[in-house]
């Protein structure tokens, strides 16, 4: 019997009641450990994080709790080849992905640990300036921003057991808000690691950092009106959050990181072999196998000019066709496994939903597993798709196919291109590739109410641009419509979701003491 991962609530480690759900190998098929979440006692844990954590954590300053970050970042630190491990047998990554997720987490912590010492010694943030409620300047409102009372309820995607868990926590814990995670089953181990690793060092005060893994069941229904909740995950589950009484009735504010139809946009007159031309290729293609192209940011529809649909298609397909698949212990493989049997199941359906309306440029089955049997492993190969009637093939823009699958799609004009990228109704990022700044800028405008992100890849970034889908702490991460609606990161921004703002009214030798 494999061992059964504890939970960590109310201050202590409490293993749930049933016989688990086994974690598998997705490449091996191995079982690995076990979670359960049955018969814990939620309100309890709540109450615990709320009351115990919460105080804890608002009697400190922005500098301290941001000392407590760097404090949790050396722990990971010192503990990341287990992480390392834990990420191979169990999400079945090639190292460079592992690290994507492990070290962009720890990274992520350690941006929020500086921010913290930058906001320095208070307990609350001014927001703007103070502003005169009449003629006499004597009675004045000053907004602040302060830390909710409630507890931070995270629900998170399997792709990112590491990321997903300190991109929320790191501006929860800074904000004075303590954490309660629940990782997706299917990866839950390297979160539960990490809780523990950071739990266990003693770093964080008494209920700041809690984790349950296995089902979700009763975690919305323990939430109170002071709480948060963020969710990243499919669109069907954030459907059910919106609708959870908590949030409909209750008025716990949620945010939501659901999928999106990212694209990439090849602006018009950049030759075939171009400098932007071949930076759309690198991109796409390293989009499309990095993670097994599970990743929410990665790139699914590929926008060139009509001219150019053959050479990008001769181009990125030639790429594609050197990637090696398989399992992540071989040195010479670039792209690992999909996460599960379920997911596995999931692409291939999508992928012949997407079919039915495309030519197939590389065809993934083509690819040899390198050590790695076919009938146990999760793994495929990618999948470049395409058509040139991009308007009235729908499923391209609605269909998501969470693995190494993109779709390439010429367009006529500007216009065109534009309204195609805008079928995907919303998404986290888009990125543009061109050599005329005169274009570039006013592209990213026109597609910036579309997206959370619009990324700018022109020659002279081409080698240090930070990738259309990786998520930099500095930048905003979310996007309207389709993709949930929600915000996180962007530096000093992710902050206000954990605080709520107010506007003190009073005289202004009050606000004025009151602002040091
Ligand atoms: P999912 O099935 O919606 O699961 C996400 C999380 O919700 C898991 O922790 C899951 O727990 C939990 N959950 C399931 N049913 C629930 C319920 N009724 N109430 C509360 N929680 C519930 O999503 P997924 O298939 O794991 O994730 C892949 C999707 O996430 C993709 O569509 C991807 O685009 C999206 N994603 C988005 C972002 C982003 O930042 N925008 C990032 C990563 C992934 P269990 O695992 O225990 O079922």
């Amino acid at each position: 019997m494999t061992e059964l991962l504890s939970n960590f609530i109310g201050g202590r480690w409490q293993a749930g009641s049933g016989a688990g759900t086994a974690l598998h190998d997705p490449v091996l098929g191995d079982a690995l450990v076990r979670v359960d979440a049955t018969g814990l006692d939620l309100p309890a844990a709540f109450a615990f994080a709320r009351e115990q954590g919460g105080a804890a954590l608002r009697a400190l300053s922005y500098r301290e709790r941001g000392a407590l970050l760097a404090a949790a970042v050396k722990v990971l630190q010192a503990n990341r080849e287990a992480y390392d491990a834990i990420a191979t047998a169990n999400s079945g990554t090639v190292r460079t992905d592992s690290a994507i997720d492990i070290d962009g987490g720890i990274y992520t912590l350690s941006t929020y640990a500086k921010l913290g010492e930058s906001l320095g010694d208070r307990r609350f943030l001014l927001d703007g300036e103070p502003a005169r409620l009449g003629k006499e300047p004597l009675f004045q409102s000053q907004h602040v921003q302060v830390p909710t009372r409630g507890v931070a309820l995270f629900i998170n995607a399997f792709n990112f057991p590491s990321w997903g868990l300190w991109e929320k926590a790191a501006p929860a814990l800074l904000s004075g808000v303590p954490v309660i995670v629940k990782p997706a089953t299917a990866t839950a181990w390297l979160t539960q690691r990490m809780v523990q690793d950071v739990v266990n060092a003693g770093v964080l005060p008494a209920g700041a950092l809690s984790v349950v893994c296995g089902s979700s069941a009763g975690l919305l229904d323990a939430l109170l009106p002071d709480d948060v909740v963020s969710f990243t995950g499919s669109a069907e589950t954030a459907a059910l959050i919106r609708s959870h009484p908590a949030v409909a009735q209750r008025s716990v504010r949620v945010n939501i990181e659901a999928d999106s139809l990212n694209s990439a946009l090849l602006l018009d007159g950049e030759a075939p072999g171009s400098e932007s031309f071949d930076l759309l290729v690198k991109e796409v293609t390293r989009e499309m196998t990095q993670k097994s192209g599970q990743k929410c940011t990665a790139i699914r529809r590929i926008l060139v000019p009509e001219a150019l649909y053959g050479p990008a298609a001769e181009a990125i397909a030639a790429r594609l066709a050197r990637t090696r698949v398989g399992n992540p212990r071989n040195e010479t493989v670039r792209m690992g496994a999909l996460v599960n049997r379920a997911q596995l199941a999931s692409v291939r359906e999508g992928l012949a939903v997407l079919q039915a309306q495309t030519d197939t440029l590389h065809d993934g089955a083509g690819h040899a597993l390198v050590d790695a049997d076919p009938a146990v492993a999760c793994c495929v190969g990618p999948t470049l798709l395409g058509t040139r009637t991009p308007d009235s093939a729908d499923r391209v823009h609605d269909t998501e196919v969470f693995g190494p699958v993109a779709t390439l799609l010429p367009y006529r004009d500007g216009a065109h291109a534009l309204a195609l990228v805008r079928r995907g109704q919303g998404s986290l990022v888009t990125s543009l590739y061109g050599s005329n700044p005169a274009a570039l800028g006013p592209a990213a405008l026109e597609l910036a109410a579309g997206h959370g992100r619009v990324h700018v890849v022109s020659p002279d970034v081409g080698a240090l641009h930070t990738g259309h889908g990786n998520v930099m702490p500095q930048s905003l991460h979310g996007g309207p419509g389709r993709a949930g609606g929600g915000e996180e990161l962007g530096g000093a921004r992710a902050l206000n979701f954990y605080h709520r703002r107010a506007a003190l009214q009073a005289s202004t030798t009050v606000l004025a003491a009151l602002a040091g």
